[in-house]
């Protein structure tokens, strides 16, 4: 079992934080991934979607995952199964820093996530205090205005990886 943290950063102008929809544990927020193998190292040709709200029964019958996959190539299965209360929203001063927010931890056996892809439902609040909800960031950036602050903002240079964590 392996413990895997996906952490995110983008640039954000004029903006405080972003994050999901309903906030870090946000139970019907979409994760999009592609997952690796742990015994062959064969990568899925198809993304992955996973939330905290959808979950299936272990293969062996005991308690539930998030996830259960069968590799394609050496028909191991594996399971991911997501552990909720490690998020943080990615703020203005860790982005301007270049650092990363903690968004999910996933418990891993036999398959690790790879290529986090951006999707629907994000969050973000202007400097000004404006709301912008239901943010799509499938296509790599947003932009909008505030009226209130009457300045653009923009949610660019998004970046998402995973580590393990010990
Ligand atoms: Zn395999």
């Amino acid at each position: 079992m392996v413990n895997i943290i996906l952490t995110i950063t983008a640039e954000l102008e004029n903006l405080d934080s972003l994050q999901p929809q309903g906030g870090v544990d946000d139970p019907d927020f979409s994760y999009y991934f592609k997952m690796k193998c742990m015994n062959c190292g064969e990568v899925s040709q198809k993304e992955t979607c996973v939330s905290l709200s959808d979950t299936v029964p272990n293969p062996n019958g005991r308690g539930t995952s998030h996830l259960v996959q069968k590799c394609k190539f050496c028909s191991r299965e594996g399971t991911v199964t997501m552990i909720p209360g490690r998020g943080k929203p990615l703020m203005l001063d860790v982005s301007e820093s270049r650092d990363y927010a903690p968004l999910m931890l996933f418990d891993c056996r036999g398959l690790e996530p790879v290529d986090f892809a951006f999707g629907q439902g994000w969050k973000a609040i202007s400097t000004s205090g404006t709301k912008f909800e239901d943010i799509d960031l499938s296509g790599g950036e947003y932009a909008d205005y505030c009226e209130k602050g009457q300045i653009p903002v923009m949610i660019s240079n998004l970046q998402a990886k995973f580590d393990a964590v010990k």
